[in-house]
């Protein structure tokens, strides 16, 4: 079973859009989807992101002195933002363990 998540519809139809998504799934990742399941709409469902960041500075991981932040409100809301971030607060809790 697969889940497809469109982020931006471009005002296209509901049957448009599982129309595309079926091409790309077989344009982009060979994969030849089989029958159709469900379509939910969740208005609202990520924040609309004006300022991407994929990078976390020091002062940003570190909110007090034995306080570290880790999480996607640090960059943005993917998981690979989650991940660098919580690499980079890991880095600082070492960092302040070693010294
Ligand atoms: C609909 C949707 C689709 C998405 N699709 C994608 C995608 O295709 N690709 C992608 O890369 N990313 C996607 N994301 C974003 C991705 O899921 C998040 O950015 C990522 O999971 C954030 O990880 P995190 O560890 O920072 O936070 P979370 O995964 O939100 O973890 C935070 C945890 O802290 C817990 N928590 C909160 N407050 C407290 C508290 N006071 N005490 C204790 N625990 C607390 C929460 O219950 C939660 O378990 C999607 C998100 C949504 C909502």
């Amino acid at each position: 079973m697969l889940s497809v998540t469109v982020v931006d519809d471009k005002d296209l139809e509901k049957s448009k859009i599982i129309e595309r998504v079926k091409k790309e799934l077989k344009e982009y990742c060979g994969i030849d989807s089989g029958r159709f399941i469900k379509h939910y709409y969740i208005p609202h469902a990520l924040p609309d992101l004006k300022d991407l960041q994929c990078s976390v500075k020091p002062p940003q991981t570190g909110l007090a002195d034995n306080i570290f932040l880790a999480g996607d409100s640090q960059l943005n809301g993917s998981l690979n933002a989650a991940i660098v971030s919580g690499e980079e607060a890991a880095i600082r809790v070492i960092e302040k363990l070693s010294n």
